[in-house]
């Protein structure tokens, strides 16, 4: 039998760490949603950035059908065709020469970490295990990853944690300077900050982190778990900002919603994970796998990402126009489809107040931090879709401005 439940459900039975929304979605087509009641909304928020083609969207769900009735699991005891054929696609189409699959962005991070303390002690030895990283970032929240992200807040109370972890400002280049030394290992950066506020990295500022950590043999590790997979408007933001990082993260947007991360690395770095170092129950799996690499082969085309620069101009030109008759917005900014708009001083820690009168104008959008609404759709949004959407965040701007 089937148990019927409502949102009063969640206060009974689960954890209370997440507070969701009023309603419960049921059902999503594209870029549009439906909950219980048969309320529609337009998806402007992607998950939080993750369904990178919409939901339902024909081709995923015949590719997955198709897995489903052949494999779904084998272990990493044995190999898989999927998870070859998905690393060679994302080994062709990046700086990468070889890839590790996790199971989240939290993971890949985990794996990146342990990467980097472990190239420094084979290559150089023991002392060299600092990890450098900024503040504002977030890369997960398993112990290691809340620990090198800059965020006290999601460490507070789960002390003590990781060791060897410093924080630099992000696009401060006299500060790292100031940080890095022969002891450093790694500096981590999101190449644009996604829930620190939607803060892009300057060239300049990510061009000198590559020279200073080849100055002091450290690994340049970049987080695109939010950034890549088209988001940014190329396959991986680093290919805009110039630099080429050592090691690369990527989850959300990769599996579209199904849950599936990778590290992505060069041989010289891969080698630091030998035989018996790492690994994972899941990672790889022929189900992930085979979605993501139908995800890739569908956004790594020139349709979709010169599709995410036209539509990133029709959000920023359609939340422009809303602001001029509004004022509440002091900063529109963003990389393709992964944009912010930061609310005026007056409004300050009132994004999520955005987020709820957009609920009930029938919208999802996010914030990104206190002040930052944020903006993560689908990265083939119907034009149609965007400007109903826009319509609606209208409505709510003037609901909020109203209050
Ligand atoms: C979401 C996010 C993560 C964590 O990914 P999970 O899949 O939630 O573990 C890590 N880094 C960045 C930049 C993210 O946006």
């Amino acid at each position: 039998m089937t148990e019927q439940v409502t949102r009063a459900t969640f206060d009974e039975v689960m954890v209370p760490n997440y507070a969701p929304a009023a309603m419960i979605p049921v059902r999503g087509e594209g870029s549009r949603v439906w909950d219980q009641e048969g309320k529609e909304y337009i998806d402007f928020a992607g998950g939080i950035a993750v369904t990178a083609l919409g939901h339902s969207h024909p081709k995923l769900v015949e590719v997955m059908r198709e897995q489903a009735g052949k494999l779904w699991h084998l272990s990493n005891v044995m190999t898989n065709e999927p998870a070859l054929r998905l690393a060679k696609k994302l080994t062709q189409k990046t700086f990468a020469d070889r890839v590790f699959f996790a199971n989240s962005g939290a993971e890949a991070n985990e794996a990146a970490f342990k990467l980097a303390r472990r190239y420094a002690f084979d290559n150089f030895g023991p002392e060299k295990n600092e990890i450098i990283a900024f503040y504002q970032s977030f890369h997960g929240r398993t112990l290691f990853t809340v620990s090198v992200g800059g965020q006290p807040k999601y460490k507070e109370g789960f002390e003590p944690t990781p060791g060897g972890i410093k924080h630099c400002d992000y696009n401060n280049i006299e500060q790292l300077k100031a940080l890095i030394s022969d002891k450093t290992c790694a500096v981590v950066m999101e190449p644009i900050q996604g829930e620190g506020g939607i803060i892009p990295a300057d060239k300049e500022f990510a061009k000198q982190v590559r020279e200073l950590c080849d100055q002091f043999n450290a690994l340049l590790v970049f987080d695109e778990v939010q950034s890549g997979v088209g988001r940014s408007g190329t396959l991986y933001a680093y290919e805009q900002l110039g630099v080429t990082p050592d090691v690369l993260t990527t989850a959300k947007s990769l599996g579209n919603g199904f849950p599936v991360g990778a590290m992505l690395a060069t041989d010289k770095a891969a080698q630091a994970l030998g035989f018996g170092t790492h690994g994972s129950t899941y990672g790889g799996n022929p189900m992930a796998c085979s979605i993501a690499e139908a995800v890739i082969d569908i956004v790594d085309t020139p349709e979709v990402l010169e599709g995410v620069k036209a539509r990133h101009q029709l959000f920023v030109d359609g939340l422009k126009a809303i602001n001029e008759k509004y004022h509440v917005f002091k900063d529109i900014r963003g990389m393709g489809l992964l944009m912010g708009a930061e609310v005026k001083d007056e409004l300050a820690g009132h994004a999520k107040d955005f987020v709820a009168a957009s609920a009930e104008a029938g919208l999802m959008v996010l914030v990104a931090g206190p002040n930052v609404v944020r903006f993560a759709p689908s990265l083939i949004i119907p034009e149609e879709d965007i400007k109903e959407g826009l319509a609606r965040f209208e409505q709510a701007v003037a609901k909020v401005v109203a209050n």
